[in-house]
């Protein structure tokens, strides 16, 4: 069955999505791993990591990805850094494809699209100095002679709270909190439009964790940068995001403004993954369990045929084990891939019940 077109757009028409303010472009991505199969290695079995996936973001926006471990998030976030190679489809930042550049138009296109990862420990070498790590990304860019470099130091290390005497200290001086700061601090250095964040507070602790997502709100505010926030945990997500959209094995399965999605999920990974946020309600434990704790995870190397979460959903039909869902507007915005919309079930009635009666959740309604 071949899928409708994924609005990426969050609610805006084809005319209105090629406005100038269109920052990342991802269309249809595929990353495939292959590896030998048989004893003489003849045969090939392939894990589509990531398996047609299409998303924007535009200027100053905040676009959050949330999956469980293995969804694929993290290899978008590689793919759209040239950490891996792409298989299909396209990657254009500001309508420029990223893979096909080279030369000072790659370097251009890299000085706007900075990263930051999950773990600052191994992030940072731990034999230079914060003013040798801070300086690295202005050497690689080749920008080290256009720009005043103590100057640009300062600034970013300001930025991030941490104080210039940081500069001449190693890594394992500071905390796991302040080397994730040093590593936003790197980020910012060669002042980027956009960071992608993949998982970048994951490793820290709670109170920990509060702070730097702070911090990274500030930013975004003082310096008008867009965001593509990856992570595990829907309530870290949402709080980041405008729009969120939802990975399961290579797939987004469901995508929207923020709140929508939180507030009126309308994918029963979705709801699942809203039903693991900790929320100190005992009473609530059979309802996450129902939601959670059912089927195991597919092969990721044997993708089964039709709806990838059929194994563990709650919900699923006879239809879900034959066909892929096809992708289906939702009136409070965005869209879901889910057999739902055409039973005529709502995920609020069947599915979520007590559960997500404080935030007020109700099914989404199909807009077709
Ligand atoms: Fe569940 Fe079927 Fe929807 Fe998949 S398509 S999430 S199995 S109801």
């Amino acid at each position: 069955m071949t899928e409708p077109r994924r609005d990426v757009t969050g609610g805006r028409g084809p005319a209105d999505s090629l406005e100038a303010n269109e920052l990342l472009e991802v269309r249809d991505l595929q990353v495939v791993y292959r590896r030998r199969r048989g004893l003489l290695g003849r045969g090939k079995d392939e894990l589509r990591a990531v398996d047609g996936v299409t998303l924007s973001v535009r200027e100053g926006e905040a676009v959050g990805l949330v999956g469980e471990s293995g969804s694929g998030k993290s290899t978008v976030a590689q793919a759209v850094t040239r950490l891996v190679p792409v298989d299909s489809g396209s990657i254009t930042l500001r309508g420029r494809p990223l893979s096909a550049a080279s030369g000072k138009e790659l370097r251009d296109l890299r000085r706007e699209l900075q990263m930051v990862f999950q773990d600052p420990y191994s992030s940072l070498d731990p034999s230079m100095t914060i003013r040798s790590a801070l300086r690295e990304p202005l050497h690689v860019l080749g920008l080290k002679r256009s720009v005043d470099v103590e100057r640009v130091l300062h600034t970013a290390l300001d930025a991030v709270g941490l104080p210039t005497s940081s500069l001449d200290k190693f890594p394992h001086e500071f905390s796991g909190g302040q080397r994730q700061r040093i590593a936003i601090a790197r980020a910012l250095v060669p002042e980027p439009t956009m960071l992608i964040l993949d998982e970048a507070v994951s490793a820290l602790d709670v109170s920990t964790q509060a702070q730097v997502l702070s911090l990274l709100q500030d930013l975004r505010r003082e310096r008008g940068l867009a965001y593509l926030f990856i992570g595990h945990d829907l309530a870290v997500v949402r709080r980041m995001s405008d729009r969120i959209a939802v990975m399961y094995l290579g797939r987004i399965v469901e995508e929207g403004p923020a709140e929508r999605v939180v507030s009126h999920p309308a994918h029963p990974y979705t709801a699942a993954l809203l039903a693991a946020v900790p929320d100190g309600r005992k009473d609530r434990e059979h309802d996450r369990r129902k939601l959670i704790h059912r089927g195991a995870n597919p092969d990721p190397w044997n993708r089964p045929v039709g709806c990838s979460f059929a194994t563990r959903c709650p919900f699923a039909m006879d239809i879900c084990f034959e066909q892929d869902p096809q992708t289906t507007g939702i009136r409070q915005g965005g869209t879901v891939d889910c057999h739902l919309q055409t039973s005529g079930a709502t995920l609020a009635g069947e599915v979520l019940g007590d559960l997500v009666a404080d935030h007020e959740h109700g099914g989404a309604e199909y807009a077709s």
